[in-house]
């Protein structure tokens, strides 16, 4: 695990990251917030591609929890089964759909532990929706920020949650909001698992890891 950065270290990085995209995006396909809550419960364990290419179709046909229950939940298993775990995660979606109609008005809550009470939704995909829909500061941590806190000295720690808790405590507040996705494009694009590409990376000259590529 690299040494915490300095507050000026960090400061830097995140002004080269914003430099370089001043208005960082997800790449999961929703049309509102409801649909946001679904594709995001839909992509643990799946890529952002993977889910995008079932959810275009079922979108068109199901962008609220009551069209979602009309289609039923053969229906949904129907359009996401080329992504992992789609048995049981038809079966959320269908269950999440009936509890927002019952008790949220059909609406998406705003809360990380409202968002968490429904089923297929845990802390990362809670974090995403506040982030993203609700443009909240929250971290969402999955394996790319994970890897790129601890190796760049960004925010090390031994678990997702100590990471979420280092961006939330090491990062300055103007950046708070677009950090979860700079890092995850960071993860993605350029600081990738195997091999990191640190020969074009902007942070190079910042960055703690040891066995950076050449
Ligand atoms: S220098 Fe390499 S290890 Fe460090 S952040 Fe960049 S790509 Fe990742």
């Amino acid at each position: 695990m690299a040494k915490q950065l300095s507050y000026n270290t960090i400061h830097e990085v995140f002004t080269r990251f914003q430099n370089s995209e001043a208005e960082p995006k997800g790449e999961l396909h929703h049309v509102n917030a409801y649909t946001l809550v679904v594709a995001v419960a839909l992509s643990a364990q799946a890529t952002d591609a993977g889910v995008n290419k079932a959810t275009h179709k079922l979108f068109e046909i199901a962008d609220t929890p009551e069209k979602m229950l009309a289609l039923g939940e053969e229906g949904v298993t129907e359009h996401i089964k080329t992504i992992g775990l789609f048995r049981q995660k038809a079966k959320n979606v269908i269950k999440m759909s009936r509890i927002l109609v019952d008790e949220y008005d059909g609406q998406v809550p705003s809360s990380r532990a409202a968002l968490r009470s429904l089923p297929g939704v845990g802390r990362k995909t809670a974090n995403v929706v506040l982030n993203m829909w609700f443009k909240h500061p929250a971290q969402a941590v999955d394996t790319h920020i994970f890897r790129v806190g601890n190796r760049t000295g960004l925010a090390p720690g031994k678990d997702v949650v100590a990471v979420e808790r280092a961006i939330e405590d090491q990062v300055p507040a103007e950046f708070q909001q677009h950090a979860h996705h700079w890092l995850i494009l960071h993860g993605r694009y350029t600081c990738v698992a195997r091999k990191p590409i640190c020969n074009a990376c902007l942070i190079r000259d910042l960055c703690q890891f040891e066995d950076k590529t050449e």
